[in-house]
C-alpha cells in the first residue's frame, strides 16, 4: 500500500492521507483526484510499488485561462490535457478544435463548417490578425485529428493546447 498526501492542499487544510492499494499481479496507470481541492496527480503503480508519481498533470495550461472563458470550454481544454497525458494526441487536438468552434459560437458566430466560421469572424472584426493566425493553426492541427490519417506527435499536441489557451485568452479578455 502506498500512502501520500495531496501536494496542492497539504498544509492549507487538514492533511488528507491518500492510501492506494494495488497488491496483486497488476499495474495501475491513472490519475488521482483530491476531492478537497480537485488537484490531479498522475500515478503508475506496479505490483504494489509506485513506479512514477508526478506532482501534477503535465502541461496544465487550463489553469491559465481567463476567468471569463465559459466553463464548458474550459472543460474541453482540461479534457484535451487529459487526452494528451493518456497519449491520445488526435483526441487532444480534436478537443482543442472543438473549444475553438464553441468559443466562436459563444461570440455570436453561427455554427457551420469551421473554415467559414473563421472567415465570418474575421470579416465581422471579431478576430484580429493575431487571433486569426492562432485559430488557423488550431484548426489545421484539429483537422488532422478529426479528418485525415496523419500522426500528431506529443510536442505538437502540447503546442496546440498552449496555442488554444492563448487564443481563448485573447477572445475572452478577463
Ligand atoms: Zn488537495
Amino acid at each position: 500500500m502506498a500512502q501520500l498526501v495531496c501536494p496542492e492542499c497539504y498544509g492549507k487544510k487538514s492533511s488528507n492521507q491518500i492510501n492506494i492499494e494495488c497488491k496483486t499481479n497488476v499495474e495501475l496507470h491513472g490519475i488521482i483526484r483530491c476531492l478537497e481541492c480537485q488537484h490531479e496527480i498522475p500515478i503508475t503503480m506496479h505490483k504494489g510499488f509506485i513506479q512514477s508519481l508526478d506532482l501534477a498533470l503535465p502541461g496544465t495550461q487550463s489553469k491559465f485561462l481567463n476567468s471569463s472563458v465559459p466553463a464548458d470550454i474550459k472543460e474541453d481544454i482540461e479534457e484535451a490535457e487529459r487526452a494528451n497525458y493518456s497519449q491520445c494526441y488526435k483526441a487532444c487536438v480534436a478537443m482543442c478544435r472543438r473549444a475553438l468552434q464553441l468559443s466562436l459560437i459563444d461570440k455570436g458566430i453561427e455554427d457551420k463548417p469551421l473554415g467559414k466560421m473563421l472567415e465570418e469572424a474575421t470579416s465581422s472584426g471579431l478576430l484580429g490578425a493575431k487571433i486569426y493566425a492562432l485559430a488557423t493553426s488550431i484548426k489545421g492541427y484539429g483537422d488532422i485529428g478529426v479528418h485525415r490519417r496523419e500522426k500528431i506527435d506529443p510536442e505538437e499536441a502540447r503546442l496546440v493546447i498552449y496555442t488554444t489557451v492563448r487564443m481563448l485568452n485573447e477572445l475572452f479578455i478577463s
